[in-house]
């Protein structure tokens, strides 16, 4: 399934993720945020357009070569693949459904790590149900432009956004998904403001907070897509979204790994090294096991995503089995590290923290049962 070139840029983004991010990932999480050249030296190394085209900055690489930057990332740290964003929910809405000039102005600055994007979908009273969104933007003729009211939540990259692809009712008479719209808005923009930082649990270094909107006057250019079409945006890029947190999950729960074999070898009680009590020895085993698992799950959806091939199905499967294997992984990591598992000093309780995410976001465990059910019962 891998080439060479597949080979040589996991050592690539292996080192990256060794030597510039692995070092500062603690402090990043109690500072909440990156140091801003952490962007801009990502975008140097082309992480910011692995799959974006040289057009517009980026490499015009393949989906399997994205979900290996991913796994590298967040084998060392999961927020760290916030800097990776501008190839999937923040840049594929513009490369898949952008004209020429919204290309231009705004997929390149983000690929060249000049500007940063969001996706802004989530609101208070529409989450996995994100059909039900009451933000609005409606034309109005007298003003020539469309005006946008409302709030979106949990918003990644809200608190440093440069622009933001919102999905809004551009007609009140439509109903479910029809007279949805998206629209790119810029956060300099008069009555566009943030809400608070999120304290969140984990992943605090991928900052997060809503989007508000109180009569944003958005041009017409800044349609994205055809009118009433948005839905539609959103779930065509919801495949390669999933797979993309998917690989997120595998590398958290590599890393876990990773980080549980190395402690086992060191810690020493009763006179020997831990990893050789066989039930510490078999904890390992069961790790490696469903990590392997989770990784043929998502590489062959990868893979598929890159021959064209329908996958929202596999895309389900992998990013249920990553977001529940991430978790299990973790638990058992931090169990082998004991008492010092749950001290911040040690990368395991940041690991294990930032892996509760990824069952939740991008459609819960649940919703992915829904789709892969409602595949299978068809
Ligand atoms: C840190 C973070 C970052 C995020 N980043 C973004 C972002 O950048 N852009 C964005 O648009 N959104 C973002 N989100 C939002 C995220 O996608 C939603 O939180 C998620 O889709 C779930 O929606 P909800 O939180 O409203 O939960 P709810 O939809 O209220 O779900 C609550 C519970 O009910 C269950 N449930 C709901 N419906 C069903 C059903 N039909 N069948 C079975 N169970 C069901 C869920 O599985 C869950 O267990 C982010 C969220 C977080 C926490």
């Amino acid at each position: 399934m891998f080439e060479q070139k597949h080979e040589m840029l996991r050592k690539l983004a292996k080192e990256f993720a060794e030597k510039e991010l692995e070092p500062i990932a603690g402090d990043a999480e109690k500072n909440g945020c990156y140091p801003p050249e952490l962007w801009q030296k990502a975008a140097q190394y082309g992480f910011g357009g692995i799959t974006i085209p040289k057009e517009y900055g980026g490499a015009g690489g393949d989906y399997k070569s994205l979900a290996i930057v991913v796994e590298e990332f967040c084998k060392k740290d999961a927020a760290a693949s916030s800097l990776l964003m501008s190839n999937s929910l923040s840049g594929a809405p513009y490369l898949y459904y952008g004209t020429e000039e919204q290309k231009q102005k705004y997929l390149k600055p983000m690929v060249l790590g000049e500007k940063i994007g969001s996706f802004a979908l989530t609101e208070p009273g529409a989450g996995s149900d994100s059909a039900a969104t009451q933000t609005t933007c409606l034309w109005d003729e007298e003003q020539g432009c469309y005006i946008l009211n409302g709030r979106k939540c949990f918003i990644t990259m809200g608190p440093i956004c440069d622009h933001a692809v919102v999905f809004a009712k551009s007609d009140l008479t439509a109903t479910g998904t029809r007279g949805i719209s998206a629209f790119i808005v810029e956060a300099s923009w008069d009555g566009f403001s943030r809400g608070k930082t999120e304290e969140k649990m984990g992943m605090h270094a991928s900052v997060t907070s809503d989007l508000i909107f109180n009569n944003v006057k958005v041009p017409k250019e800044n349609l994205l897509g055809e009118e009433g079409k948005g839905f539609k945006i959103a779930m065509g890029i919801l495949d390669a979204g999933r797979v993309t947190v998917a690989a997120q999950g595998l590398g958290i729960a590599a890393g876990c790994l990773d980080l549980a074999i190395a402690y086992s070898k060191e810690r020493v009680q009763f006179g020997k090294p831990i990893c050789k009590l066989q039930d510490v020895a078999f904890k390992l085993a069961d790790m490696a096991t469903e990590v392997q698992a989770t990784r043929l799950l998502v590489y062959d959806a990868a893979d598929r995503l890159d021959r064209h091939e329908s996958v929202t199905m596999k895309a389900a499967m992998a990013k249920y089995k990553a977001g529940e294997v991430c978790n299990s992984v973790a638990y058992k990591a931090l169990q082998i590290h004991g008492g010092y598992g749950y001290m911040q000093d040690y990368a395991i309780e940041r690991m294990t923290r930032a892996a509760r995410l990824v069952s939740i976001y991008e459609g819960t465990s649940e919703i992915q049962k829904l789709v892969i059910s409602g595949n299978l019962l068809k």
